[in-house]
């Protein structure tokens, strides 16, 4: 019932039933799985099998994880596999197909699969907003994001983003996220500028219906123009601008500034731990500071397996697969490394000895402050009310409830 109810939300976003005889949902359950792929009619979705609702488990995250997949694989019935980019329009199986555009038909549909679950009523309110919360700590530790604009990693996905391993983290951004994010922010400044009147699932409607007209594949160009003749005639070369930040610029999204449009607002604090996107633990227990590098244990070695290229780590010389043996004297383990590196002033001197290529070396550097890069999205009481109203509409709630 809970993925009739999603289904339903979806067909009304796009004003009518995708056009075939019948979809068909394969679920394949076992140990450790998670995953998708749409077909034209049909999606292979793959889960564990904790993921089913129980009567106990009703609103577990597994299940509404399941959710999210099952609506995101609707979702590109119309976006992707039917309204696709111009450079699918004809696919060559021979060869990849690039494409800039990937920010709107993975970024655009993981957005709304998640949107979809609270307008159709199937989750809460304050479940919804963890889920965003969650999306925008992981873009807030990606540093990579730093590196690569929305349009370059659904262009490079084919050589960065599924074949960068671990390094992906630290060179390159993801569109699924980072494009959710971004068209979060779109959503919002289409709504504040047309006195929200224009929503992106009005825009999703209107390029639904003018691929049905036209049978056209989707470039940028035409994506700009579609949305602004919705608009108000001179508000399209701000629109231009939107897009250049959020699509072609490195530039940090303003999700600060979205969430106050929405009369909510943005709790960012220092990670807990590894893992931690966003808690309610006291600030004491928080990071205190920052290496700008993170560590895998292998075995008895702790291996340096992401960096900040920006940070005082990097610049002083501290590379990717560097083996820690020792931090400020004291043989490396879990306890010291955290201790050291991440629960010391900022300011402080850290020291390092690693093994690279089995040389030894000290490396020095200075620990910057932690980021806050954890997140936990809450209802501002202090939002004027525009921004109440803007959001129930955003949300599909009739009172804040
Ligand atoms: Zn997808």
């Amino acid at each position: 019932r809970d993925v009739q109810t999603v289904c339903r939300e979806a067909v009304m976003l796009f004003g009518g039933l995708p056009p075939m005889p019948r979809y068909t949902f394969l679920l394949h359950l076992g140990d450790n799985l998670y995953g998708g792929l749409e077909h034209c009619r049909s999606t292979l979705l793959m889960a564990s099998r904790d993921s089913l609702p129980e009567p106990d488990n009703r609103a577990g995250h597994r299940y509404i994880q399941l959710l999210g997949l099952f609506s995101h694989e609707y979702f590109h019935t119309w976006n992707v596999k039917a309204l696709r980019p111009r450079e699918y329009q004809h696919y060559e199986l021979q060869q990849e197909q690039p494409t800039e555009m990937l920010w709107l038909f993975e970024g655009f549909t993981a957005y709304f699969d998640n949107l979809l679950l609270v307008r159709s009523g199937v989750i809460g309110i304050h479940t919804y907003f963890d889920l965003l919360a969650q999306d925008i700590a992981r873009y807030r530790q990606r540093p990579g994001r730093r590196h690569q604009t929305l349009a370059q990693s659904s262009y490079e996905a084919w050589t960065k983003l599924y074949n960068g391993g671990e390094d992906a983290q630290n060179s390159s951004t993801t569109y699924y996220i980072q494009g959710a994010l971004a068209a979060w922010c779109l959503d919002t400044w289409l709504r504040v500028h047309s006195e929200d009147g224009i929503s992106l699932p009005m825009v999703m409607h209107r390029l639904w219906h003018d691929y049905h007209q036209h049978g056209e594949g989707l470039d940028e160009a035409r994506f700009l123009r579609l949305t602004a003749d919705l608009l108000p005639e001179d508000l399209e070369p701000a629109l231009r601008g939107v897009l250049r930040r959020l699509v072609h610029s490195t530039e940090e999204l303003p999700l600060e500034e979205t969430a106050a449009r929405l009369g909510l607002s943005l709790q960012m604090q220092p990670s807990a731990g590894a893992g931690d996107l966003g808690s309610d633990v006291p600030a004491v227990q928080r990071y205190q500071s920052d290496p700008g590098i993170r560590w895998q244990r292998r075995g008895e070695h702790y291996i340096v397996s992401r960096i900040d290229e920006t940070s005082p780590a990097a610049l002083a010389g501290i590379a990717m697969d560097d083996d820690i043996i020792a931090v400020n004297g004291y043989r490396a383990s879990e306890a010291q490394l955290a201790r050291h590196l991440q629960h010391a002033a900022p300011g402080n001197a850290a020291l390092l000895h690693i093994f690279r290529d089995n040389v030894l070396e000290a490396i020095a550097f200075t620990l910057n402050p932690a980021p806050a890069d954890t997140c936990i999205i809450t209802r501002d009481p202090d939002a004027d009310e525009d921004s109440r109203i803007r959001q129930r509409h955003w949300l599909n709630r009739k009172a804040d409830a």
